[in-house]
């Protein structure tokens, strides 16, 4: 029976008390514990298992350009603005493609394609059109895969994104941050309204079925007054899906956050209320609160899958494609099979050095034991769906689950009492105040989490 939208209740003092540095599930193990252990023979057998099961696939072209460094961003980019720098990489790329398709089964089904960064509209439109054709040449598109492509508003013009539709992407997505020209100014991405609004209707004008755009919450100058604006602008420019995304100051760690200076930062309390504003006018405003960060209009197919349970979640955020193996190609991209993670080189060096050579691009990895896929199943069913059937679990995996899972549903109690979760002897239920707080609920079924607490990600607000 399809479920109904989750409800949030925004509870201030309590998502204070559970404010903590923990991973983002967008996988599980968490993409720290990938070691250098992993093997290239072990990838290989990896991929030939998975074309044993014959599973749809989901393919991750990574390209990690950018023209300028916006100062929030924590992504791994090269800042450039060298044609041939991008020729080199898309050659290299391609060698990628190549090696990596002849290995896997031609028979699979492409069921969804996204070209993520950096900005991959930093390539021109020869370029794109070159990679695109690689990819159709190799594999065997499904009619109904989802093609979706990452794009930067400053950089494309009408043709490009009429070309882009054209060639048979379906879904996009690009980043606004903030509307306020002061905001946007502190943060090196200064991009007016007016355009954005004309490269919406572009979009909109092409045909594409789904647009997701970006806001970043907490970034320099920003207060609940001048964010309102932002959201009501963004609600205006009418996307499907909206994902709204904590920033963390962690300079230390990004060096280009430097350029930030800590006293422009809204107070935490500013950063609550902005949320809170934020979360009411959306689902107000007919957007409905997906899980971590996203929110979609109902008749979007990630509402869609919510409600069937059928979302899933994977490195790319949250995904409709519950059964598809993720191969991922260029540099840092990851690739998900049912039973190992693997991630390419993060410097370009040893990633041209490696396709060049007709190796794997591999940097490190990690195969999942027994115990790391239960976990992993239940830890996503909480973060796609907020809730988890005991008995579902025993059957599946042929264990029993209070018994097993004993401590986790102790060390559960004090969330329970806090009024974050809902626990019967048959199942766990994320209350709507926890529902915000999905991360510190499913972090207690996470055993590395549970033997390391310290070495954890980011803040959950
Ligand atoms: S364009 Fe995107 S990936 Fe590039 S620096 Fe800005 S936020 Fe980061």
């Amino acid at each position: 029976m399809p479920t109904l939208a989750p409800a949030l209740d925004f509870d201030a003092p309590l998502l204070q008390t559970y404010n903590q540095p923990l991973p983002r599930y967008t996988s599980y193990p968490p993409a720290t514990q990938l070691t250098e252990a992993f093997s290239p023979q072990d990838f290989q057998q990896a991929l030939d298992a998975s074309n044993q099961r014959q599973t749809p696939l989901s393919l991750y072209f990574h390209l990690p350009f950018c023209h300028s460094a916006c100062y929030f961003c924590g992504c791994n980019v090269i800042v450039s603005n060298s044609a041939a720098a991008a020729e080199n990489y898309l050659r290299h790329l391609l060698l990628e493609i190549d090696q990596k398709a002849k290995l896997l089964d031609p028979r699979r089904s492409v069921v969804q394609i996204h070209w993520g960064g950096g900005t991959p509209n930093y390539l021109n439109l020869e370029q794109v059109e070159t990679l695109w054709q690689a990819i159709d040449q190799r594999f065997t598109l499904a009619p109904e895969a989802e093609v979706s492509i990452e794009i930067n508003p400053r950089y494309v013009d009408k043709n490009y994104i009429f070309s882009l539709r054209a060639m048979g992407f379906n879904r996009l997505s690009f980043g606004i941050q903030d509307f306020d020209p002061q905001v946007q100014k502190a943060v090196n991405r200064e991009l007016s309204e007016e355009r954005l609004f004309e490269v919406m209707g572009w979009i909109k004008d092409a045909g594409f079925e789904s647009v997701n755009v970006d806001l970043i919450y907490g970034l320099p100058h920003q207060t609940r007054a001048s964010f309102a604006e932002t959201v009501a602008k963004t609600i205006a420019l009418d996307p499907n899906r909206i994902a709204v995304f904590n920033f963390a100051y962690v300079p230390w760690l990004k060096p280009v956050q430097k350029n930030i200076s800590e006293a422009t930062l809204p107070s935490p309390e500013e950063k609550l209320a902005i949320l809170k504003l934020t979360i009411e006018e959306l689902t107000q405003n007919g957007y409905q609160f997906i899980g971590m960060d996203h929110f979609a209009k109902p008749e979007d197919d990630l509402a869609v899958a919510q409600r069937r349970n059928e979302l899933k979640r994977n490195f790319q955020g949250y995904s409709t494609q519950p059964d598809a193996e993720l191969i991922g190609f260029g540099l840092t991209a990851i690739s998900m099979l049912d039973d190992v993670y693997a991630q390419n080189h993060r410097r370009l060096k040893d990633y041209y050095e490696a396709v060049e050579k007709g190796q794997f691009p591999l940097e490190k990895g990690i195969a999942l034991t027994p115990e790391d896929k239960i976990r992993r199943e239940i830890i996503m069913e909480l973060m796609c769906h907020f809730h988890l059937d005991f008995g579902a679990v025993s059957q599946k995996y042929g264990l029993d689950f209070l018994d097993v899972f004993a401590p986790e549903l102790a060390d559960l109690r004090q969330l329970e009492q806090d009024g974050l979760a809902r626990i019967t002897g048959r199942s766990l239920t994320a209350t709507p105040k926890g529902r915000l707080l999905i991360r510190n609920i499913a972090a207690k079924f996470d055993s590395y989490c549970r033997q390391n607490p310290s070495a954890l990600g980011s803040k959950a607000i």
